[in-house]
């Protein structure tokens, strides 16, 4: 048996650290009571679980498996679960936190939580994979189910993932279980829309930015970090709504062309090969040089941490939207701010993903399915309702929007707190 090491993370700050220090600032600004923020920044609860696994080789690896729940005031916890080599439990605690903010900015009705396991799993075959799957599944069997705690994708995860969840948990039940996930295949209970809805999101925040800001979206100059799920999708949708996406980039490589870049073929592209390397009609930029390029949009939409203190006073962009959540530190945060660029926050500008996967749980439930036109419809309302809330917070306070968005969402999940009273 082998322990699969953990390689130096790409973090350099302790994330749950940030989400705390944003919540105290949150309680400040919003006079929010003292007894409640010592609730609220710990998570309710976290199962460690150790997950082994038969390789394809004959040995068998021990991977280190996560399941958080922050908080469940407003009703079952929902999150991602995340493949990465650099997930930790702090990361994990301040994802689940950040999910419990999200879902109260849109006023869905559900609480936060997040899950991974530390593994890389491009390097894993599919049977590894679905191996390791069903006994994670399995480990937080007792944690998770439709009234309970409803896992999604996220990074390093998608629909398959999803579908050997699903799959795990009703053959243990001995019946389908609809509810149990999100981001499921259309073939197997998925929801329409569901795929592209956190870009879709996004694309309906930057539409409400851009407005507000008396622009238009047609030739304004995108770049977007991050070419999965939701990065590949906003990066098409921008472009189909006008706006010339000028580079784009995953983890081993990105591409640059002031001219405009073919995102259709660029996803083609990857679709075929696995990567943006190799890919004609863009010349090579580093991760780096994407950040601070001149460009009107920035849309970080890999993993957290990539606008720091050290390269912030660099970012030209005029608004960034946060596709991934926690990209940009609090100290980038301030720099940003004294500079006059708009931030997108994430728990606001990356929710499409959580209201749809609300939207597929409802369907679940009832066994009735919507056209897509009704959800695109949906999300539309919710987040565009969500995003003037906390445009018009940002103006009576005279804060950012990150803090009014944390501030509206604190406020609900404190009054949900107060009206349910602490147990017992
Ligand atoms: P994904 O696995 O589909 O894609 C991640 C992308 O980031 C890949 O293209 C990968 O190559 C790239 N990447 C990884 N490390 C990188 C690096 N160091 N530099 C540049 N690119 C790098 O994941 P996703 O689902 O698109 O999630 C991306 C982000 O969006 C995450 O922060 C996630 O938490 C957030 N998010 C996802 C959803 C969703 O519905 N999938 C919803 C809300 C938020």
């Amino acid at each position: 048996m082998t322990t699969v090491d953990v390689p130096i993370s790409h973090l350099r700050e302790n994330p749950y650290e940030i989400a705390k220090s944003q919540l105290r600032k949150v309680a400040d600004t919003f006079a929010i009571d003292p007894n409640l923020i010592n609730v609220l920044q710990e998570c309710k609860k976290a199962l460690v679980v150790s997950v082994p696994v038969s390789m394809d080789d004959g040995t068998t690896q021990v991977f280190q498996g996560y399941r958080v729940t922050h908080n469940v005031a407003r009703g079952p916890s929902k999150g991602g679960i995340r493949y990465h080599a650099d997930v930790t439990l702090d990361e994990v605690k301040a994802l689940a936190m950040w999910m419990t903010w999200k879902c109260a900015l849109s006023g869905i009705p559900f609480g936060g939580a997040k899950g991974g396991v530390v593994c890389n799993p491009k390097t894993m075959s599919e049977g590894e994979l679905q191996r390791m799957t069903r006994r994670f599944t399995s480990e937080i069997i007792n944690e998770i189910g439709p009234e309970k705690d409803i896992p999604a994708p996220d990074v390093g995860t998608d629909g398959r993932v999803m579908a050997w969840i699903f799959d795990t948990y009703s053959m243990n039940k001995g019946h389908s279980v609809l509810g149990v996930v999100t981001g499921k295949p259309l073939t197997i209970g998925g929801s329409l829309g569901r795929e592209e809805a956190t870009a879709r999101g996004a694309l309906y925040c930057v539409r409400e930015a851009v407005r507000k800001r008396q622009l238009s979206l047609q030739g304004t100059t995108v770049a977007v970090q991050g070419f999965g799920n939701v990065g590949s999708y906003l990066a098409k949708f921008l472009a189909e709504d006008g706006a010339t996406v000028i580079a784009v980039s995953d983890s081993t490589s990105g591409l640059y062309n002031p001219n405009g870049i073919d995102v259709q073929a660029a996803i083609a592209h990857k679709r075929e090969t696995g990567s943006l390397a190799g890919f004609r009609g863009a010349d090579p930029i580093s991760n780096e040089d994407l950040l601070v390029l001149e460009c009107d949009v920035l849309a970080p939409c890999a993993l957290e941490q990539v606008i720091t203190a050290e390269n912030a006073d660099k970012v030209k962009a005029k608004i960034i939207v946060e596709g991934a959540n926690g990209p940009v530190t609090p100290a980038a945060d301030e720099i940003l701010e004294e500079k006059g660029v708009l931030v997108l926050p994430d728990i606001l500008a990356n929710a499409g993903g959580v209201i749809v996967s609300y939207f597929e749980w409802v369907q679940g439930l009832q066994e009735y399915f919507w056209k897509e036109a009704e959800v695109n419809a949906k999300l539309n309302d919710i987040i565009t309702r969500a995003f003037n809330e906390t445009w018009s917070t940002m103006e009576s306070r005279d804060i950012s929007m990150r803090l009014a968005a944390y501030g509206l969402a604190v406020q609900r999940v404190s009054e949900a707190t107060v009206t349910r009273g602490i147990y017992p």
